[in-house]
């Protein structure tokens, strides 16, 4: 069986899918089992009619693959732990918790990773693969922007279009094809947009009120974060979902080695140097003031006594 983190993302299920059609092309069974539901853009990946959507994993498998999961918990499925663990990963915070650990922080995406092994046991990288790697490469570097974009991405990527990869028809599924509420979601968070007085430091806040005046779901809320980081001064961004009354998911973006994933691990979360994530609990205000005060170190400046 194959598995990644609850509310999958493009890496997770492209990589997860992309091993799904790599092992049935040497002849394997594979299942790939989701805590959460496949977000609707994704339908563009092969095989995302698959996967299956459930609380847990109640078979025996010769192994389960988990991608793209900093930890055991991360999948959400708690019998996994029952199961031969092969972890593939490629955060540097990763713990070893598979009795086979792949880690491999050079990599811009699993999917990259999945490319190689591809690669490494002759297997043919059909459109299948190719789509659901291009899918994990895009989304993972946003879209060939981001620092973990390297010469080996982009020579990965172009062999990918070589296998039938449209890259425009991807484009199109997952940034072109948005509900209408999304896009009211994202006027609402980010009118709350605030920066501190050096204006290095923005954050957003979107409540579950916003969400019910615009119809929208938490699955429209991603990327909202990364407009905040488009102002040209601001080096570090988080973003505050409410997800309960005093219950908050927190997404931090950066710019260049402003490192946000020293920041999330503070709060018990993880990820990477300039995309990471965390969940907090309390008072919305004093919430909100311990994250920027954490904030303020990982982008050194020195923390100023209120
Ligand atoms: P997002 O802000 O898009 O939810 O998450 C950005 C990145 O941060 C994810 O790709 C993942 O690497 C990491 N991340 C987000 N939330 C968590 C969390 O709760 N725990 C850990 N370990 N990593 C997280
Ligand atoms: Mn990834």
């Amino acid at each position: 069986m194959i598995t990644s983190h609850i509310r999958p993302d493009g890496d997770g299920l492209g990589s997860g899918l992309a091993l799904y059609w790599m092992l049935k092309n040497l002849g394997k069974h594979a299942t790939v089992i989701m805590k959460d539901p496949i977000p609707k853009a994704y339908g563009v990946l092969p095989g995302s009619e698959l996967v299956v959507v459930s609380s847990d994993v109640d078979e025996k498998y010769d192994a389960a693959f988990v991608m793209e999961c900093s930890d055991m918990e991360r999948p959400g499925l708690p019998s996994l732990k029952d199961q031969f663990i092969v972890n593939i990963d490629h955060h540097s915070t990763t713990r070893c918790f598979g009795s086979i650990n792949w880690i491999d922080s050079t990599a811009a995406a699993v999917g990259e990773m999945i490319y190689n092994l591809c690669k490494a046991l002759g297997v043919e990288v059909t459109k299948e693969i190719a789509e659901c790697i291009y899918t994990a490469l895009l989304t993972d570097t946003g879209s060939f922007h981001f620092s973990n974009t390297t010469e080996r991405t982009l020579k990965i990527a172009s062999e990918l279009v070589k296998r039938g990869v449209q890259p425009a028809r991807i484009s199109q599924a997952l940034y072109y094809s948005n509900p209408f509420c999304k896009i009211r979601l994202l006027g609402m968070a980010l009118s709350t947009i605030q920066r501190d007085e050096t204006g290095t430091i923005a954050w957003v806040t979107m409540t579950q009120d916003m969400m019910s005046e615009a119809g929208a779901c938490e699955e429209d809320a991603e990327g909202i974060v990364n407009h905040a980081l488009s102002v040209g001064e601001v080096q570090v961004v988080a973003f505050f979902k409410e997800l309960s009354p005093g219950i908050y998911r927190v997404s931090l973006r950066s710019k260049g080695k402003n490192n946000v994933a020293k920041v999330a691990e503070v709060f018990g979360g993880g990820g990477h140097r300039n995309a990471a994530g965390c969940r907090v609990e309390g008072d919305f205000e004093d919430v909100r003031n311990r994250m920027i005060e954490e904030l303020r170190s990982a982008v050194g400046l020195t923390p100023v006594t209120v």
